[in-house]
């Protein structure tokens, strides 16, 4: 007998999520949209929009109602990612990277008094998240970190650099991960811990503030932590097995990548066939050209199959299934065909796809990230063939 669920369309809006994510778009149309190419042109952080995202449940989507947040599931937040990619690729990453990976990992691994803590402040928006992994030395290769915390008789005190942090600059909690103790020999992902402090603790240095090809509105810093002290209780899960927790927390993290790429593949896409169905060359649209409009063809396909990708690993998950490897998938593939989304929208748009003026080489400087950040087309290709390898020993 089908259930309730199994008879709606899994893969698409049910009434209620249609309700959520329509209160959104408004929100995206009204207040972000109009402004994104302007703050894209002077990297200006909207602080006033993260606010009002706050009031509106998005910085706290999947927190808990009793921290603050509004409990929704991955799915859902999924979708919300996909919608603001689709006006604001920059927007899209703070959402993301603040929920996912900040908040993220204090919902894995928080005891309950860093939660009451720290999760209400996040999810109203009154304070944005940063997670730091990345090192100058270290990046795919993240257990090889070298930013240390040793154990005091009160304490710990930090000490290293972080690299390319999301929110490095206007974070107001801090989750970073750092090695406690030395690693067994060939086991280096064990040792590493993760700790939480507030913005203004003193020792935390913010260094350089990266400029970048784009994403320009969203804020990326190097971390600087010079003798650094935390109380005891700013450790965050199991001493030692933190590296455990980082890897889950970027598989829930690459949900909401692969659901941003496909927001600004979706962007490409419309934007792109509005303007072929208006451009005219040799007396006709140039839609009407087969060489344009199979274009069209292949990157609504493609945008398509990323959805359903990102959508079935972020079922798994709210099912509490395994899903690294659908995670892997998902963003591996969604990160690509954005990426040739919005390449082959500057080709149809010819020379306008190439200025300023138009909004396609944002969305393709935007999404060029997405191949690189919380890990590479490369290491996710690792992942998956590890995991698919596993099956058949
Ligand atoms: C805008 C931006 C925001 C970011 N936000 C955050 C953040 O909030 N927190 C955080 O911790 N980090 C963040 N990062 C860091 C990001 O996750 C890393 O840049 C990424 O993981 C790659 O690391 P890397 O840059 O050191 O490249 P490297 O690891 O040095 O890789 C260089 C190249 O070598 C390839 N490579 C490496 N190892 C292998 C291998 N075994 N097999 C095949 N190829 C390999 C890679 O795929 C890549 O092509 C951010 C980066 C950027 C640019």
């Amino acid at each position: 007998m089908l259930t309730e669920r199994s008879r709606e369309l899994w893969f698409e809006l049910n009434p209620e999520e249609r309700q959520i994510i329509g209160a959104v778009r408004e929100y995206l149309k009204d207040r972000v949209e109009p402004g994104a190419a302007e703050r894209d042109r002077t990297g200006t952080f909207p602080h006033e929009i993260v606010r009002e995202l706050g009031q509106l449940g998005v910085m706290g989507a999947q927190v808990p109602e009793q921290y603050g947040g509004a409990g929704l599931s991955t799915r859902v937040f999924a979708r919300i990612v996909e919608e603001i990619g689709a006006v604001d690729g920059s927007l899209g990453l703070t959402v993301a990277s603040h929920n996912s990976l900040c908040i993220g990992h204090l919902l894995l691994a928080a005891n309950e008094q860093q939660k009451q803590a720290y999760l209400p402040k996040l999810a109203s928006g009154e304070a944005l998240g940063a997670w730091g992994l990345t090192e100058p030395g270290s990046g795919s290769d993240a257990a090889g970190m070298r930013t240390r915390a040793e154990e005091t008789a009160d304490g710990w005190v930090l000490n290293g650099t972080k690299q390319f942090i999301t929110q490095g600059s206007v974070a107001g909690v801090y989750v970073i991960n750092a090695r406690t103790d030395p690693a067994p020999e060939g086991k280096k992902h064990l040792g590493i811990s993760a700790f939480v402090f507030p913005a203004g603790t003193p020792g935390l240095k913010i260094g350089r503030k990266e400029e970048k090809l784009g994403l320009t509105s969203s804020d990326t810093a190097q971390l600087v932590f010079e003798d650094l002290k935390l109380p005891k209780d700013a450790l965050v899960g199991e001493r030692g097995k933190g590296f455990y927790d980082v890897l889950r927390v970027l598989d829930g993290g690459r949900i909401g990548i692969a659901a941003l790429s496909v927001g600004l593949g979706r962007a490409a896409l419309e934007f792109a066939a509005k303007y072929a169905l208006e451009r005219e060359q040799f007396g006709k649209p140039i839609a009407e050209f087969q060489g344009v409009s199979f274009k069209l063809a292949e990157m609504a396909t493609a945008l398509e199959a990323a959805r359903l990708l990102y959508l079935k690993a972020a079922e798994l998950k709210d099912a509490g299934k395994p899903f690294t490897m659908e995670a892997a998938q998902a963003k591996l593939f969604a990160s690509e065909v954005a990426v040739k989304a919005c390449d082959e929208a500057i080709q149809i748009l010819g020379g306008y796809g190439y200025i300023k003026e138009y909004p396609v080489e944002r969305y393709w400087r935007d999404a060029r990230l997405m191949r690189i950040g919380e890990g590479t087309s490369e290491i996710l290709k690792i992942v998956i063939s590890r995991n698919l390898l596993a099956r058949f020993r």
